[in-house]
């Protein structure tokens, strides 16, 4: 049986070729592909700094530790997100205060932040959730009425736009103060594992730079290049939050490859739209007019009475992949004692569906997805509701 996956990188012969050239070079992490990727970046989303970092958790932690975030504080965000954007607030010894999301589609409500603002408060971490992007007016407006900085999570939105004051611009110029992205291989491109920070602030982004790399006052690649010999300091507690230049050079070769894949799924997700417009039980995802997703993922909503699990089931039947919607972290364990009363967020766990898509899919598969998605929601069905009767 043909499987269609739920994702799919889209890396080659460039990439390989990438990663050859660093290994000659014989310097391989932290050097020039690093800063070549930087400014490569930072050029894409319109940003005047942004830093390579090991990952897009890593990034969140330093963003947060910039911000000044630390023991007691509160950091208004979502619970409907991947693990890793509470985990960072908790690594700070900060507390996530959990907001719900909108009634249509998996983004913060802005107009539940305000009204979650408390005089220790000091950051809202909002996410731009599957690449879609979250309402960054009015939730920048409310952190410019309190002083309170906003982070961007934008682990899955590079290549994604907002419209701002007139114009379309970039997710992560930032519109905030701090945008973290991912390059993990299920984002929309990959440097195997890998994250980037990026702020118009030059302070910021020298805590990153300092912080990255175990606080070191002065960096190895600025000590090799000298002719004088330089001690470093180690002034500051810092990490290992390194990104390696073989990870750097990969990702160079994919943010050639950005404005392709971004378009190709532009166009497969406005195919599935106008497919899953005519299937009853089953709500397509929209953009806001001032939006555009680069559809990391195309995520759907069933009917309340459909079973998640047995729509699922009867894809993966049928050879294909679905993963369930967006999870929601006051569910688990670490963050089960929050307090929070998030009906959106609980609902849509419930009752989404992550459908296939990568640049590459064939439009075919596209509508063979949306074909067994029918036959599924009719299987699962409660009886007395099925067509046929
Ligand atoms: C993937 C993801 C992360 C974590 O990214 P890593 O690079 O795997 O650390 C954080 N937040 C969101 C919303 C994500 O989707």
């Amino acid at each position: 049986m043909r499987k269609i996956p739920v994702a799919l990188p889209n890396l080659g012969e460039e990439e390989a070729e990438a990663t050859r050239r660093v290994i000659l070079s014989g310097w391989v992490t932290q050097g020039p592909e690093v800063a070549a990727f930087e400014s490569e970046f930072a050029a894409y989303v319109g940003a005047s700094h942004a830093c390579a970092v090991s990952n897009c958790t890593t990034a969140l932690h330093l963003a947060l530790l910039a911000l000044g975030v630390g023991e007691g504080d509160e950091v208004i965000t979502v619970s409907h997100s991947f693990i890793a954007t509470a985990n960072a607030i908790t690594y700070c010894r900060a507390k996530p205060v959990f907001v719900d999301i909108e009634a249509t589609g998996f983004n913060i409500d802005p107009a539940l932040v305000e009204a979650a603002v408390t005089p220790r408060t000091r950051a809202i971490l909002c996410v731009h959730q599957l690449g879609m992007p979250c309402d960054l007016a009015a939730i920048v407006a409310i952190g410019r009425r309190h002083a309170i900085p906003v982070i961007e999570d934008a682990a899955c939105a590079i290549g994604s736009e907002i419209e701002w004051e007139g114009a379309w611009q970039k997710v992560g110029r930032p519109h905030g103060d701090i945008a973290c992205f991912s390059f993990h291989p299920r984002k929309v491109i990959t440097t195997g594992d890998g994250g980037m920070l990026t702020t118009n602030n030059p302070q910021y982004d020298q805590k990153f730079r300092l912080w990255r790399q175990h606080g070191m006052s002065v960096p190895d690649a600025v000590r090799h290049a000298s002719s004088q010999v330089v001690f470093e300091a180690y002034n500051e507690v810092g990490f290992n939050y390194r990104m390696t230049d073989l990870q750097a050079a990969v990702g160079r070769a994919q943010l050639g490859r950005l404005p392709g894949i971004v378009e190709a799924r532009r166009r497969l997700a406005g195919l599935y739209g106008d497919l899953i417009g005519g299937v009853e039980g089953v709500a397509a995802p929209v953009e806001a007019n001032w939006a555009r997703s680069n559809w990391q993922s195309y995520c759907v909503t069933l009917a309340p009475d459909l079973d998640q699990r047995s729509v699922m089931q009867s894809m993966l039947d049928v050879g294909i992949a679905t993963r369930r919607g967006i999870m929601n972290a006051h569910l688990e364990t670490p963050y089960a004692n929050a307090g929070a009363n998030l009906p959106r967020s609980e609902a849509a766990q419930a009752h989404s569906i992550i459908l296939p898509l990568y640049d590459r899919m064939p439009e075919a598969d596209v509508q063979a997805v949306v074909n067994a998605l029918e036959v599924a929601v009719e299987a699962a069905r409660p009886i007395l509701h099925r067509a046929a009767v």
